[in-house]
């Protein structure tokens, strides 16, 4: 049995959690997060070593990028054998992107790593952010008898529901209920008490290290498919210079106009080394390209499945791989495996 006080390390990167209202002019500020007791004095109940690494300056998360996920992994590795897991407090708008890339980043994690945020800050009344925060810290020190986490995963709670991170969408800009995993169940709900589901919890291997990756190319672009859309525009895109990969989003089960020049456009990206992988519009369930003449002609064409991806995972993916500079031949064959448990495949 483990007796040792469980600690936790809080990444502030900024986001409407983090901010109080002035009481003199009603504007949303930052909080200082050395003060983070005085706003959540219930975190002293527990009996917890709860440290904080705020970001100065916080960010909105809108203006995330590569190198701020970077910095986050690089402060996790820094800190990975001191605590017994870590919750990063995030805006929620590219939360989902940032829960991606950071599954990818953190190949064969052993700890829990939980992104939560609020829609409404923590100094308000009826803030949504204290309740996220209080369990997502729970949940980031919880572990089995023997010690280990039960969530060693890159996880977004949110409102009563532990997802995760990779298979999210942000999904309601007004409501609590912000965030939805359409493919995956969730891995826990938190009611009168917390109830996780093992079966869909990955087991990583404890006797390898946690290895962290930091390498991006953003050379990538999100084409959706539209009624109507125009060869030129669909022309122009795919030859913009330096694009490397293409995230289509199909209808369907990964459908597409049978329209000649879109075949051959996107035939010729191929066939000039753009990586084009096919996800569906729509919220829930997978890509299925041989199921109708309209997805076949992609497949023909070499256009690579993604899928049950959520657009967040796809794209992060795609950087990822191709930060890491591997042959087209190696991207097509990792966009076909799961590497956190972004997909499912039958
Ligand atoms: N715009 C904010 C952000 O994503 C919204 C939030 O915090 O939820 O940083």
């Amino acid at each position: 049995m483990h007796t040792k006080c469980p600690s936790v390390l809080l990444i502030y990167t900024g986001g409407t959690i983090g901010m109080i209202e002035n009481p003199e002019t009603g504007a949303l500020e930052n909080f200082n997060f050395d003060h983070l007791l005085r706003y959540v004095p219930e975190l002293k109940r527990f009996n917890y070593r709860i440290n904080t690494y705020p970001f100065d300056p916080p960010i909105d998360s809108s203006d995330m990028k590569p190198a701020l996920w970077a910095k986050i992994v690089k402060i996790i590795t820094y800190n990975y054998d001191n605590y017994d897991g870590f919750v990063i407090l995030h805006g929620t708008d590219t939360m989902s992107f940032t829960a991606s890339a950071l599954s990818f980043m953190l190949e064969n994690l052993t700890k829990p790593v939980i992104l939560t945020g609020s829609q409404l800050p923590i100094g308000m009344l009826r803030t949504d952010g204290k309740e996220n925060l209080i369990t997502a810290i729970e949940i980031a020190a919880a572990k089995h008898p023997d010690g280990k986490p039960l969530v060693p995963e890159v996880c977004i709670f949110f409102e009563s529901h532990l997802m995760r991170g990779n298979r999210t969408t942000k999904i309601n800009a007004e409501n609590f209920n912000a965030f939805r995993s359409y493919n995956y169940p969730s891995l826990a709900c938190a009611g009168i008490h917390i109830k996780y589901e093992p079966h869909f919890i990955r087991r990583p291997d404890y006797s390898r290290p946690m290895k962290p990756h930091y390498l991006f190319n953003s050379n990538v672009v999100i084409l959706t498919l539209f009624p109507g859309i125009h060869e030129e525009i669909v022309h122009a895109l795919l030859n913009v210079p330096g694009l490397k990969a293409v995230v289509l989003k199909t209808y369907g089960s990964g459908n597409a106009l049978q329209k000649e020049w879109f075949i051959r456009e996107i035939k010729e990206a191929i066939y000039r080394g753009i990586v084009i992988v096919n996800i569906t519009q729509c919220s829930s369930g997978t890509v299925q390209m041989e199921r109708y003449e309209t997805g076949m002609q992609l497949l023909q064409a070499g256009v690579i499945s993604g899928y049950d991806s959520t657009p967040e995972c796809a794209i992060t993916k795609l950087m990822f791989l191709l930060g890491h500079g591997l042959t087209n031949q190696e991207i097509r064959y990792k966009i076909n495996s799961s590497l956190a448990g972004e997909i499912t495949k039958e």
